[in-house]
């Protein structure tokens, strides 16, 4: 689907009339509960056991549901005559396979999804983008504790530490795989929203960047190993995403917080076309304060929904409660008001 196609689709929308759609996943209570409170419909793509779990929360409810029945399968034709704007989240990249194949407008920039689903490109941006990184390593030169990742978006499921190439090839040996040095420090997930429709705030790029929140994440077991290890157990370190919890940085850190932002926006425009909307970076920041980014996700992430109704950082961009979700439907609300749909929309 080229910019084009998907413009043109755009044209034949009854602006009057938009709906946000995302699969009921993810961010999907939070999108939903956004574009609710900026007065507008939505549509849940949900399989039938789920709804019920969609039905117990009234204001995170999407609207109207469209019941598939795998959520791998977006029901393009029925989201196209509902004037459906798609939110792509974490599960949509990782359920869908091609993206770009996606007949449904969708808000940001798809092309960026590519380079967040395709760990070399997205190396390549976080360098070009003036980023430390962690040194990643060929298995046979595996010389100190490296954490090794399966492919894809799994929120970190099967990954594991290896010390050694034995280690390595006992546990991974012919899969798909990215070895990368272990960070240690404390983890530091911030989440932007880059708007290319103004210009006042921080700027960036065309626009401007606001910092919408910051998170860490609970991952199992290895976040609760002083439990395992005061009973006496030992186990093998696992990095399985469970939850989210809030976190605000030393003021001090918000200087180089925000430029990694920006950096990150300002090359994306030139490698791929920009990154309009919402998307996060996974930094290690150390004992020296220096940020080690070792993931860039290009669209709202997961630790977004601990802030429903704003966050520590939201409180001094907004008067309001403003969450990720609710941002994304006000900048559709934006473009609308502005006729500037081609730079929120592919
Ligand atoms: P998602 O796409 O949901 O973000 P993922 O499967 O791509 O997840 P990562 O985010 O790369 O996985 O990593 C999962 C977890 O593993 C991180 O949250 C972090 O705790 C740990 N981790 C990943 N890379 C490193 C590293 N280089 N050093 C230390 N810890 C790491």
């Amino acid at each position: 689907m080229t910019r084009e196609k998907i413009h043109e689709t755009l044209s034949g929308y009854d602006k009057k009339d938009l709906k946000i759609a995302t699969i009921c996943s993810h961010t999907a209570l939070q999108i939903f509960h956004g574009a609710r409170q900026e007065g507008i419909k939505t549509i849940g793509i949900c399989t039938e056991n789920r709804r019920k779990v969609y039905e117990a929360f009234p204001l995170g409810c999407p609207d109207e549901f469209i019941i598939v029945d795998d959520l791998r399968n977006i029901p393009s034709d029925e989201l196209l005559e509902k004037n459906a704007l798609l939110v792509p989240h974490g599960s949509l990249v990782e359920y869908s396979g091609d993206l770009s194949e996606i007949k449904v407008p969708m808000i940001g920039n798809r092309e960026s999804l590519s380079w967040e689903k395709d760990r070399e490109k997205m190396f390549e941006w976080l360098t070009a983008s003036g980023l430390q990184v962690p040194a990643t390593n060929e298995p046979d030169k595996i010389d100190r504790p490296c954490v090794v990742k399966l492919a894809g978006a799994k929120g970190g499921r099967g990954y594991r530490v290896v010390n050694s190439p034995d280690e390595f090839y006992e546990h991974f040996e012919g899969m798909n795989v990215t070895v990368q040095e272990y960070l240690i420090g404390v983890r530091v997930y911030p989440h932007y929203f880059y708007s290319p429709l103004s210009h006042e705030g921080y700027r960036a790029s065309e626009g401007k960047l606001e910092l919408m929140g910051i998170d860490r994440r609970f991952e199992s077991n290895i976040d609760e190993a002083y439990r395992t290890e005061k009973v006496g157990l030992s186990f093998t370190p696992s990095f399985t995403v469970v939850g989210n919890e809030l976190l605000v940085v030393r003021e001090s850190l918000l200087e180089e917080i925000m430029k990694m932002g920006k950096n990150v926006t300002e090359s994306a425009d030139r490698l791929f076309g920009g990154i309009p909307g919402p998307f996060c970076l996974e930094t290690v920041c150390d004992e020296n304060l220096q940020f080690f980014a070792f993931e860039v996700s290009a669209r709202i992430v997961a630790g977004t929904n601990i802030y429903p109704l704003g966050s520590p950082y939201t409180a001094y961009l907004y008067d309001e409660p403003m969450s990720m979700g609710r941002r994304i439907a006000r900048e559709i609300k934006l473009a609308a008001k502005a006729n500037k749909w081609q730079k929120i929309i592919y």
